[in-house]
C-alpha cells in the first residue's frame, strides 16, 4: 500500500530538458558512457550473427558500430549538449531524428534503409541513457507502475527498497514475476492498461495473492487491507514454527523441500526457511546482473563456491545456464520464436566458450560440498550425450592441470519440454535425476506463452494434460529408481501440493519463504489423500472444478490461507 510512481513508459519522445553550467561535463560523460554500453552490445550481436547466420548479416550491426562514432553524429551531439546546454537524450534525439529525416528522404536506396538503422542505433542509447538515470529516480516506499520490466529492473527497484509493482504486461511464471517472489516484493502483472489508470503519486494497494491493483481506496478498501495484511503477516509466523520440522506426510513418505535460488543476497533465506538443500540454482541472473555475456571462470567460481558451502550439508543443484526464452541477455539478438528457439542446452551445445568455464567453475566448486548438474531445456537422448562428453573432457583437462574435481557429480535433467517428459522412461536411464520445469512445460503443452499477458488465462498448471505428463514422468523415476523433483511456479501453488505428493513427485523446489506453508499441507495428509485428489484432477474435464475442490481441500486440512 503506497503512492504509485509511473516507471517511464517505453517511448522515445523525449523532451527537451535543460541542464545547468557546471552539469555539463557530467552529461558528456553520459553520452559516452552510453556510446560504449551501446558498443558492447553491438560486439556481442555481432558476435553472435556471426556465429549463427552469417559473416553478412552481422554487417547491419557492424554499420551501426561505426555509426555511434561518426563525427557528423558524435560531435554534433557533444557540441549540442555543449552549447545548448541540454541533456544528452535530448541532443541524441535531435542530431539522430535530422540526421535519419534526411537519409530518409535520399534517392539512394542503401541510404533509405540505413535509416532504419541509424533508428536502431539512437533508441539504443537513449535506452542506455535512461536507464542511469530513470533507475536513480526511483523513490523508495513507492509501488512501482510500468508497462514491462525485466527480471534485472526488479532487483534494482527492491534494493531501492520499493513497496510493490504492477505491469501491463507479463505472467504469472515469467522470469519477472519469479524474481518479485523470490525478493518479496509483491506483484501483479499482466493488467494490460493499468498504465493508463493510475499516476504518479496516487494512492495503490498490491494484492499479490490476488492479483488485483486497487487504485485510489476508499478509507474502509485501507482498513479491510489493513486487517488483511496482519492476518497474512500473522500466518507467515504460524509458519515459522514448522521450520524445523521434518518434511514428511502423515504416514511417513517425506517430501524433500528445497530452495529455488538465483542471487547471493537469497542465500541467508536457506536457514532461515528450513530448506534441504537448493533444488535449483539458476545461473542467468548473475550473467544479468554483470551485464556482460561472459563471467570469468574464477568468479564464477567464486560464487558457486559461497553457494556449495552455504547449502552443505544440504546438496547444491546449479541448472547450466538457460539463455534464451525471457531470459535473453540484455543484447539485441532477436528472435521471432524465442521459447522456439536457441535457448538452453542448444546454445551451450553450440558455444563451448559459455558451457566450458561454467563446468569448469562448478566441478571445482563440488569439492566444498554436496553438487549436482542440471540441464535446461533438454529434448532427447543426445543432447544429453553430447554434453557427457563434454564433461568428460572437461573433468580430464582439470585433472591434467592437477586441479582436484569429483568424478561422482550426479547428473539431470529439467524436463520441461513435452518430447522430453514423454521420454522419460528412455532418459531415466540416461541420467541421475529429473527435475519437472511446470513454468515451461506448461506453456509448450498448453501452447500459451508464459510471459503473454493476452493469454494469461489460458494457462494453468493444473491443467489435467499437465499432470499427466508429470504424472508419467514420476512413474518412469521411479521404475528407473532416480528422484523426480519439480522446481516450477508450480510448486509454490499450495492446491497444487498435494496433487504433486500424490504424483509420486520426491521432491519440491520453490523460493524459500513458501516453504513451511507447503511444509504444513504435507504434513497434514497422507500419500493415500494425495493419490485421491491426484486422480481425481487428473480425470477432471474443467480445470476450475480442480481449483474448487482443492480449495476445498486445503480449507479442511486447516491449511485454507484465506488472507
Ligand atoms: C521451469 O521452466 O519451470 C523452470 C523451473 O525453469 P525457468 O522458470 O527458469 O525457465
Ligand atoms: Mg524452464
Amino acid at each position: 500500500m503506497g503512492p504509485a510512481y509511473l516507471y517511464a513508459k517505453v517511448s522515445f519522445s523525449v523532451e527537451k530538458k535543460k541542464i545547468a553550467d557546471h552539469d555539463v561535463d557530467e552529461e558528456l560523460d553520459r553520452f559516452e558512457r552510453a556510446v560504449q554500453r551501446s558498443e558492447r552490445d553491438l560486439k556481442k550481436i555481432i558476435a553472435l550473427t556471426r556465429d549463427k547466420v552469417g559473416s553478412e548479416s552481422a554487417v547491419i550491426f557492424e554499420a551501426q558500430m561505426l555509426m555511434l562514432r561518426d563525427d557528423a553524429l558524435y560531435d554534433v551531439v557533444v557540441d549540442t549538449i555543449r552549447e545548448q546546454q541540454v541533456a544528452a537524450e535530448y541532443a541524441v534525439s535531435v542530431v539522430m531524428s535530422k540526421h535519419r529525416q534526411m537519409m530518409e528522404a535520399s534517392d539512394s536506396e542503401y541510404l533509405r534503409e540505413r535509416a532504419n538503422d541509424l533508428l536502431d542505433v539512437q533508441e539504443r542509447l537513449i535506452r542506455h541513457l535512461r536507464r542511469g538515470h530513470i533507475l536513480s529516480d526511483i523513490p523508495a516506499n513507492t509501488v512501482v507502475i510500468a508497462e514491462n520490466l525485466t527480471a534485472a529492473d526488479i532487483i534494482l527497484f527492491s534494493r531501492k527498497g520499493i513497496l510493490a509493482c504492477a505491469t501491463d504486461y507479463g505472467g504469472a511464471t515469467s522470469h519477472v514475476s519469479i524474481m518479485a517472489r523470490s525478493l518479496g516484493v509483491p506483484a501483479v502483472v499482466g493488467m494490460h492498461d493499468i498504465t493508463d489508470h493510475v499516476e504518479t503519486g496516487q494512492m495503490v494497494i498490491v494484492d499479490g495473492a490476488k492479483g488485483q491493483l486497487t487504485v485510489a481506496p476508499t478509507h474502509a478498501e485501507k482498513e479491510a487491507y489493513k486487517v488483511k495484511r496482519k492476518r497474512y503477516e500473522q500466518l507467515l509466523v504460524e509458519d515459522r514454527a514448522l521450520i524445523p520440522l521434518a518434511s514428511e506426510t502423515l504416514d511417513g513418505h517425506v517430501v524433500q523441500l528445497e530452495a529455488n535460488i538465483e542471487l547471493r543476497e537469497e542465500l541467508p533465506l536457506l536457514a532461515e526457511y528450513g530448506a534441504d538443500g537448493i533444488g535449483l540454482f539458476r545461473t542467468e541472473m548473475i550473467l544479468l546482473m554483470e551485464s556482460r555475456l561472459l563471467v570469468s571462470e574464477e568468479e564464477q567460481y567464486e560464487l558457486y563456491r559461497d553457494v556449495v558451502a552455504t547449502a552443505a550439508p544440504g546438496h547444491t543443484t546449479f541448472r547450466m545456464l538457460d539463455l534464451g526464452g525471457d531470459k535473453m541477455l540484455p543484447m539485441g539478438h532477436r528472435e521471432q520464436n524465442p521459447f522456439l528457439g536457441w535457448r538452453g542446452i542448444r546454445i551451450l551445445l553450440d558455444k563451448p566458450d559459455i558451457l566450458v568455464p561454467q563446468l569448469r567453475a562448478i566441478l571445482r566448486a563440488a569439492e566444498h560440498g554436496p553438487t549436482r548438474l542440471l540441464l535446461p531445456m533438454v529434448t532427447g537422448r543426445d543432447e544429453i550425450r553430447a554434453f557427457r562428453e563434454r564433461l568428460r573432457t572437461v573433468r580430464q583437462e582439470l585433472e591434467a592441470e592437477g586441479v582436484r574435481c569429483r568424478s561422482d557429480i550426479p547428473l539431470g535433467i529439467m524436463i520441461e519440454v513435452p518430447a522430453a517428459a514423454l521420454q522419460a522412461e528412455s532418459l531415466a536411464r540416461e541420467v541421475d535425476f529429473f527435475s519437472i520445469g511446470t513454468n515451461d512445460l506448461t506453456q509448450y503443452v498448453l501452447a500459451v506463452d508464459r510471459g503473454n499477458d493476452l493469454v494469461a488465462g489460458l494457462f494453468d498448471e493444473l491443467h489435467p494434460a499437465v499432470l499427466r505428463l508429470i504424472r508419467y514422468t514420476a512413474q518412469a523415476a521411479r521404475k528407473a529408481g532416480i528422484p523426480v523433483g519439480l522446481c516450477g511456479e508450480l510448486a509454490t501453488n499450495l492446491q497444487a501440493v498435494p496433487v504433486l505428493v500424490g504424483l509420486g513427485v520426491t521432491s519440491l523446489s520453490a523460493s524459500p519463504v513458501y516453504l513451511p506453508a507447503m511444509k504444513r499441507i504435507i504434513r497434514s495428509m497422507s500419500m493415500g489423500e494425495g493419490q485421491e485428489v491426484a486422480e481425481r484432477a487428473l480425470r477432471s474435464e474443467d480445470v476450475r472444478d480442480t481449483h474448487a475442490f482443492l480449495q476445498a481441500w486445503l480449507t479442511e486440512h486447516g491449511c485454507g490461507l484465506d488472507y
